[in-house]
């Protein structure tokens, strides 16, 4: 039976789309991007470009398919996402017309990338939060655009298990990074930007930084290999409810900075930091509770961010020949 990964041209669609070939499925991977812009194309696999917000395009690459992890959004950082809220929603577009694709074709399983940003603003206005467990997402409060997008289709997800029997699968990931991710242009997260903010600034000889916020605002990242796990795991689990797949350790921005200066064997002394108070930056504190992840899956993300962050440098490095 065959598996569509969407959004495979992606950072985590890629690195899915490796691990489940290596597991012996036979993948067909779908991505709006030209393959030449992929970050991974995997060799065995069956590669498309096709834009899936189409319900034809969703209907096609559904067929003769057993299971179905969508990966597919128009989304980045907190600076993209706060900028482009219109288009962050859109996406609804994806998981809509994918799931009614799997229903018209019989798949079974279908799995949906949700985010810590549907979680409530009012449990993250401070830095003495509470790691956010699964209840937290009601009252609803999310992230305005792209949290409300992600909201919307985890409950798309359920109603389809409870009116229609396929069965659903939704992962909140919290701040995911790694290797082989966007990390220039303008859609990266803090653990790429920063990789690169850092390289930037060396290169120059300048060793001037400008983070976004006081850099006081707490976040827990989740690396790739444990989000691949979880995922896969969760996918294989006889859960439907939504789950989180998130690192427990809490890093503030300014000391993300620090710890990636220190690995990267850089004299941190050195550098000059300003901060920019106007800039986009998020919730003030989050990470996740992990009870429930213990519980469902027996496993739960463990990669500590100075082992993660160190591969995630040295392929930035790489790529811009450093
Ligand atoms: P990414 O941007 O690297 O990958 C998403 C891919 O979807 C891109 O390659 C893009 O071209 C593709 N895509 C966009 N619109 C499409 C369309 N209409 N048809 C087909 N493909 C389309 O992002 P990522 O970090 O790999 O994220 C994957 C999923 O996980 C997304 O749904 C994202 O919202 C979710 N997520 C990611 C994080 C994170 O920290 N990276 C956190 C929470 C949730």
């Amino acid at each position: 039976m065959k598996t569509l990964v969407t959004g495979a041209g992606g950072f985590i669609g890629g690195h899915l789309t490796r691990q489940l070939a290596g597991l012996g499925h036979e993948v067909v991977a779908v991505d709006i991007k030209p393959t030449q812009n992929w970050y991974q194309l995997i060799e065995k696999v069956e590669n498309h470009t096709a834009d899936l917000s189409l319900l034809e395009n969703a209907d096609l690459y559904s067929k003769g398919v057993g299971q179905i992890y969508n990966l597919a959004a128009d989304m980045g950082g907190m600076g993209f996402i706060e900028n482009n809220k219109a288009k962050c929603m859109e996406s609804v577009l994806i998981n809509t017309h994918l799931l009614q694709a799997a229903r018209t074709n019989g798949v079974e399983k279908f799995f949906f990338a949700s985010s810590a940003c549907v979680y409530a603003s009012f449990h993250q206005d401070t830095l003495d939060i509470s790691p956010l467990k699964e209840s937290d997402a009601y009252p609803a409060d999310p992230e305005d655009g792209y949290g409300w997008e992600k909201l919307f289709s985890e409950r798309m997800c359920r109603h389809f298990q409870e009116d229609f029997e396929i069965q659903t699968r939704v992962a909140r990931y919290h701040n995911v990074y790694g290797p082989r991710g966007t990390y220039v242009g303008g859609r990266e997260k803090v653990p790429a930007a920063a990789c690169r903010k850092i390289i930037e600034a060396v290169k120059s000889g300048s060793y001037e930084i400008n983070i976004w916020g006081d850099g006081h605002q707490l976040r827990s990242f989740t690396y790739i290999t444990d989000c691949i796990e979880g995922t896969i795991r969760l996918m294989n689990s006889n859960y439907s409810m939504p789950l989180n797949i998130g690192s427990s350790e809490m890093i503030s921005i300014n000391e993300l900075y620090k710890a990636i200066i220190e690995i990267a064997g850089l004299p941190y002394e050195k550098f000059k930091f300003t901060h920019d108070l106007k800039a986009p930056q998020g919730v003030r504190g989050r990470s996740s509770d992990n009870s429930e992840c213990r519980k469902v899956l027996s496993w739960e993300p463990s990669v500590k961010f100075r082992i993660g962050i160190k591969e995630t440098f040295d392929w930035i490095a790489k790529e811009l020949n450093y």
